[in-house]
């Protein structure tokens, strides 16, 4: 088959590989008829989450079951299914409790308690050793551990585009607004107006906030938010969004900040000679903004991926009086209903799609998504 192979920093190709088969009992084998590039993949892309040996990326995917293991009695040969991005088992401890990015079984060689640069959680698709070195879902097919108990069946009449996202960017823009416990009449500040920034923007407005303020560096990024999400906008190039944000909310601050950036800031943003938002303070300027531009008594989450400790605000915290929460979201425990909003036409992603390109073309369609170029906001390759 053909699949986008990472081999090293701005180095990925679309090669010959061999075929992916069932290994484990409740393996399944997709063929993948839609994947996408998240601002996740390019931490590998830029080199900051280390890969030594070649590997498939792609964590966001769809496609239709091709074969079973004999513990796969959900699923069929031909259904078409949406997986979530984490690799979870469903029996742990863990995956019993609804935190199933942090599965104690997905990820044996580098799962730890500590939280630490070598202890990870579970098992991502498509996203380095360090998460279980499972190749991904840019490829023509790919292997689904666990497919008893991830892949969410797509309703007869729902496009591939539209049932895609709630692999990633959907259920983790939900997850921030979730766990800032946006509720009816909140102010939200989102910090990133990337996919999943546009998404916690949307699942803000279906939580009943009755304002939200997007907040980034790119006009055309401010432009999407403002056209498709309705929210007000802040130019960070321009104005100080802490007090832009106080501003709008009578000098208290936002009810609810999320910080949808992420290490971002550091690297893609970073590179640009337009960041001015992160070159200032470096890798966790946006973090601190949200925390800064925070009511007292608020909430900050982090949704951004972070890979590494910082020099933290915790006097700010406390004095505030915050609640924070960070960390890789939680799809699995949101995906059905999310699925629902989605089937309803509340919740939709496939109107953020700049760029659509079969997998042949995913090198270029790379370099676009990672430099910002021809506007790209989120690409769609097509196996
Ligand atoms: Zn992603
Ligand atoms: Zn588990």
């Amino acid at each position: 088959m053909k699949a986008l192979v990472f081999h090293k920093p701005k180095d990925v190709r679309v090669e010959e590989v061999p075929d992916p088969r069932i290994q484990h009992v409740r393996d399944a084998v997709l063929r993948v008829t839609a994947a996408s590039i998240c601002g996740s993949d390019l931490h590998i892309y830029n080199g900051y989450l280390p890969q030594p040996a070649p590997m498939i990326l792609g964590h966001e995917f769809m496609g239709v079951v091709e074969e079973v293991g004999p513990r796969v009695s959900n699923l069929r040969r031909g259904d078409r299914v949406v997986v979530p991005f984490p690799i979870a088992c469903g029996v742990c401890w863990f995956c019993r409790r609804d935190l199933q990015t942090h599965c104690e079984q997905s990820n044996p060689k580098h799962y730890g308690p500590d939280g630490s640069p070598t202890q990870k959680g579970g098992g991502l698709f498509g996203y380095t050793e360090l998460y279980g070195g499972y190749a991904g879902g840019q490829a023509d097919y790919v292997r689904v551990p666990f497919a008893d108990y991830g892949p969410r069946k797509v309703p007869e009449g729902l496009s591939d585009e539209r049932a895609l996202f709630l692999s990633d960017i959907i259920p983790t823009g939900w997850s921030a607004v979730e766990w800032c416990g946006v509720s009816g009449g909140d102010t939200v500040a989102v910090f990133g107006c990337g996919p999943v920034g546009l998404m916690a923007q949307r699942a803000a407005w279906l939580h009943g906030a009755r304002r939200v303020i997007a907040v980034d560096i790119l006009p055309y990024r401010l432009a999407f938010a403002k056209r498709l999400c309705g929210s007000d906008t802040v130019d960070a190039s321009r104005v100080d969004p802490v007090e832009a944000i106080r501003q709008l909310t009578a000098g208290r601050g936002a009810d609810a900040c999320i910080d949808a950036v992420g290490m971002e800031a550091q690297h893609g943003w970073l590179e640009s000679a337009k960041n001015i938002l992160t070159a200032q303070v470096g890798s966790i300027r946006a973090l601190r903004a949200a925390i800064r531009a925070a009511r007292r008594g608020g909430a900050v989450c982090a949704i951004g991926v972070y890979g590494a400790d910082a020099d933290f605000p915790l006097g700010e915290v406390f004095e505030k009086g915050l609640r924070l929460r960070a960390g890789q979201a939680l799809p699995h425990a949101c995906i059905d209903q999310l699925l629902e909003l989605v089937c309803d036409g509340k919740m939709r992603a496939d109107d953020i799609v700049t760029h659509r390109l079969p997998l042949s073309e995913a090198p270029r369609a790379y370099r676009a998504f990672n430099d910002k170029l021809e506007q790209c906001m989120k690409v769609v390759l097509r196996p």
